[in-house]
């Protein structure tokens, strides 16, 4: 859909497409004609925040990711406004606007409607580094920021050239700075100025650029990738908490797969994740592993892409659960019973994954009781099924269930069962239970519990009330 919008634009553009002005003072001013952005997509919230603000005398532009999608046809998930005015005159706008951040003071106004309520993140024009003096470390990194400046430098310090235009809805019209309609009908995602530079002020833009560049298709400009083999480990001064964002964006982006492979041609990916470091193993050993894994970021993807919810939660669950079997099976070889060796393996493996990469609390406790479900699904007999359908978590743990049984990792015949049983009658369900009594192929490699005579049931799992 992206290539189909963007040979549109380039049959029909020849304006666009000699833009080169990838550092110069002036933007290019591109109309309506040539860069076909659908009013349609817009944010009526983020177009009332610009027209309040115009109206009050200031410039207003929605800019960022969003211009981008736009000019692909894609519909942003967020929108973010630039203005000339400070946060304290956009608070003064807005009845519902809240000042936000230290580094990056912004305003969040935020509008009510039907659904859920729309943030729309408006930040003041910032200066250029150059003059932002004290305010930047002897490492190049960035330490405070709330240097207002002209649009112009505003522009320059943004990430990307397809990151750095700004859209003026009301006369629909496209400031572009740094050639980003160009490079985007090139295909070409660009870092803005000196690539090594931006990349130590802040490494984060190497994760960035890979992420771009999966969910676009784009390439990444050869300057710049080149700095990124010799600067990738800045990453780990990053501090864990913002990491961690990014890579929970990179992996729900709806790009997952490709992101991963990007990181790896990069070689970035190691000590993100320790998962990663096994995921991306050409080892034929975790041969198994990464099929499940990659297996398990297909679906993820397509539910994102095609607007359905994925959480975080989920997405770990999966994504460390190659790792959280080998440690059950080890336990059970050490002679622990089926259920405590799950447990045992749950804290094993969070503990381990988690070293330096913070696994916030909300989602390890969604992947627990995703994981401690799993063994559940092999009871079929008595009020077992009924008491598991019950629970909270249900959905998650059975379609992480059928993802199992999708990787061949569980027996398809029990996520078949299941199907069956959700959707059947009591009197079916009897049925099915009788069928299940004798049926013993649908346990894991890693279950004794079967030959065990008084099976100890399910342990709660921990924390679920947090
Ligand atoms: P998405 O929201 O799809 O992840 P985005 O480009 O909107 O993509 P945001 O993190 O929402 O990303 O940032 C909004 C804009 O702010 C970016 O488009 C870019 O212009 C600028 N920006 C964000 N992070 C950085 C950064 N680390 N360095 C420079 N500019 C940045
Ligand atoms: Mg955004």
């Amino acid at each position: 859909m992206i290539t189909k919008f963007i040979k549109r634009i380039l049959r029909h553009d020849p304006m666009v497409r000699h833009t080169a002005a990838h550092n110069t003072g002036a933007p290019k001013r591109i109309p309506k004609k040539a860069h076909h952005i659908d009013q349609h997509l817009l944010s009526k919230n983020a177009v009332k925040v610009t027209h309040t603000l115009q109206q009050a005398g200031y410039e207003a532009f929605i800019v960022g990711g969003a211009v981008r999608d736009l000019a692909l046809g894609i519909s942003p998930k967020d929108f973010d406004v630039a203005t000339n005015a400070t946060p304290e005159q956009v608070q003064k706008l807005f009845r519902k606007a809240r000042l936000i951040g230290r580094r990056f003071q912004i305003v969040h106004v935020t509008f009510f409607g039907k659904g859920a309520p729309e943030i729309i993140e408006v930040s003041t024009f910032r200066a250029l580094l150059e003059n932002a003096g004290e305010h930047v470390a002897e490492n190049g990194r960035i330490l405070r920021d709330n240097v207002w400046g002209s649009q112009h430098e505003d522009a320059a310090r943004r990430d990307f050239s397809i990151n750095a235009m700004y859209y003026d809805p009301a006369s629909e019209t496209v400031l572009d700075y740094h050639g980003g309609m160009a490079d985007m009908q090139n295909k070409v995602l660009r870092m803005i100025g000196d690539p090594a530079k931006r990349y130590r002020e802040d490494p984060i833009r190497m994760l960035r650029a890979i992420r771009f560049a999966a969910k676009t298709g784009f390439d990444l400009d050869a300057a710049t990738r080149a700095p990124i083999a010799q600067l990738g480990q800045l990453i780990h001064d990053v501090p864990a908490a913002r990491l961690f964002d990014e890579i929970l964006k990179l992996l729900m982006s709806g790009y997952a797969w490709a992101a991963i492979q990007g990181l790896r041609d990069a070689g970035l990916h190691h000590g993100l994740l320790p998962l990663l470091d096994h995921v991306l193993d050409s080892d034929p050993a975790s041969k198994e592993a990464n099929e499940f894994v990659r297996i398990a970021l297909a679906n993820t993807d397509q539910r994102i892409q095609s607007g359905k919810s994925v959480s975080a939660g989920f997405l770990f669950a999966t994504l460390l659960w190659p790792d959280l079997l080998l440690n059950w099976k080890s336990n059970i070889a050490k002679g622990m019973a089926n259920i405590p060796a799950l447990h045992e393996a749950m804290d094993e493996t969070i503990t381990t994954q988690s070293n330096g990469m913070v696994i916030q609390r909300r989602f390890e406790n969604d992947m627990r009781e995703i994981w401690s479900m799993q063994p559940r699904f092999e009871r079929r007999v008595g009020r077992y099924p009924y008491r598991l359908i019950e629970s909270i978590r249900f959905r998650a743990g059975y379609d992480f269930m059928l993802l199992r049984c999708a990787t061949g990792e569980q027996n398809p015949a029990l996520g078949e069962w299941w199907t069956s049983f959700i959707a059947a009658d009591p009197v079916a369900q009897e049925a099915l239970m009788v069928g299940a009594k004798n049926d013993t192929s649908n346990t894991i490699s890693t279950t004794k519990r079967r030959r065990r005579r008084k099976a100890k049931p399910a342990m709660p799992t921990e924390g679920a009330t947090d």
